[in-house]
């Protein structure tokens, strides 16, 4: 019940930093502090501290960073849209939290989240629910969609595209979507998606650091009784949040740049005019800027009130990094 308040006064959004483990040569400059919600660093003889819902450290494994979230993945079979982001610049963790590694402990939250829901619909089978799950994966390329699941040549470059059911589904016009019913294929899906995700950035000349990937499950609940829920899940594993050198960020690279900047700055619009809208005297009919971007309007109903959302910001323990750790811990820190 607190935690429910805590995440109305935050306009819906909760904030988990993760910090990465050092490689033996390292030397982290990062503290966490015994109540395990505040970093801090001194760089440049400047102190530097950041307060959020949670950090996680480098003793947490996948599975405790899993225990955190548990029950917010859930809350999508109660039918609420719920979107889990994994934030920071390239290296610093976003896709090890998101997908992970194939053995059981190295598991990301993904297929965590997928066998979780797999198996609660499974038992509320006993109370007369049934459920459908339809997975659809894809990819934010220079804000052109890209489904990972079905044929590769589709592209979606028109906003109208992304077609917003009541109930909080949400679907793209060409994009696949697949009903899922166990986890292993659900597990297939995950893996077929990221190789799809490399051979395009290969085929592009791009890494998948520059595009955003998006998991998205619509699930739908129906009881012998004729109630119907519909909720959702979205898993977003977003494009590198570290800036280009300007001299580097020549032709396709910045029409790339300024793609990417403007759908992690759109998304820090939309964030802010949330907090606004749900701090005391805010109006709920202020103007949110979920067109902005594909990015932020395929998320909306999980960005809009009623939605509930979570952001994990990533950092990269090396000295070097420290620049761009407190360009995405500050991001972060306005978000909530
Ligand atoms: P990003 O997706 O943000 O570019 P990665 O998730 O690919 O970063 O992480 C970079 C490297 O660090 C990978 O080799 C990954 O396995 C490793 N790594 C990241 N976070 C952790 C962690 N919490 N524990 C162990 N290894 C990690
Ligand atoms: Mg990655």
């Amino acid at each position: 019940k607190a935690h429910n308040q805590l995440m109305e006064l935050r306009g819906n959004v909760r904030v988990y930093c993760r910090l990465r483990p050092t490689t033996p040569t390292e030397e982290c400059p990062w503290g966490i502090l015994s109540d395990q919600r505040t970093v801090t660093a001194t760089a440049k003889g400047q102190q530097h501290a950041f307060t959020f819902n949670h950090i996680f450290g480098s003793q947490d494994s996948q599975a405790q960073v899993f225990a955190e979230i548990a029950e917010l993945v859930q809350s999508s079979l109660d039918g609420y849209s719920v979107c889990i982001f994994s934030y920071g610049q390239t290296g610093a963790g976003k896709t090890h939290t998101m997908t992970g590694k194939a053995s059981e402990e190295d598991q990301g939250l993904i297929p965590r989240a997928l066998a979780k829901i797999l198996d609660c619909q499974q038992h509320l089978k006993w109370q007369d629910w049934t459920y459908s799950l339809e997975l659809s994966v894809m990819e934010v390329y220079n804000d052109r969609i890209r489904d990972l699941l079905g044929s590769r040549s589709t592209e979606v470059s028109d906003i109208n595209d992304i077609k917003h059911e009541e109930g909080g589904h949400t679907t793209v016009v060409g994009v696949s979507r697949t009903t899922i019913t166990s986890s292993e294929q659900a597990l297939s899906l995950i893996s077929k998606a990221s190789i799809n995700r490399s051979c395009h950035s290969t085929a592009m000349n791009a890494s998948s650091s520059r595009s955003h990937s998006i998991l998205m499950l619509n699930i739908t609940g129906s009881h012998s009784d004729g109630t119907t829920l519909k909720g959702a899940l979205s898993m977003v594993d977003l494009a590198g949040s570290e800036r280009l050198a300007r001299s580097k960020a020549e032709g396709e690279r910045k029409a790339e740049t300024c793609a990417i900047n403007q759908s992690l700055s759109s998304m820090q619009s939309v964030f802010e005019a949330l907090a606004a809208a749900s701090k005391p005297g805010g109006s709920a009919n202020r103007h949110v800027p979920y067109r902005d971007s594909k990015l932020t309007y395929l998320l909306k109903p999980a960005l809009s009130r009623g939605g509930k959302a979570l952001m994990f910001v990533h950092v990269s323990p090396e000295e070097a990094s420290m620049s761009e750790s407190l360009h995405s811990l500050r991001f972060a820190t306005k978000v909530s």
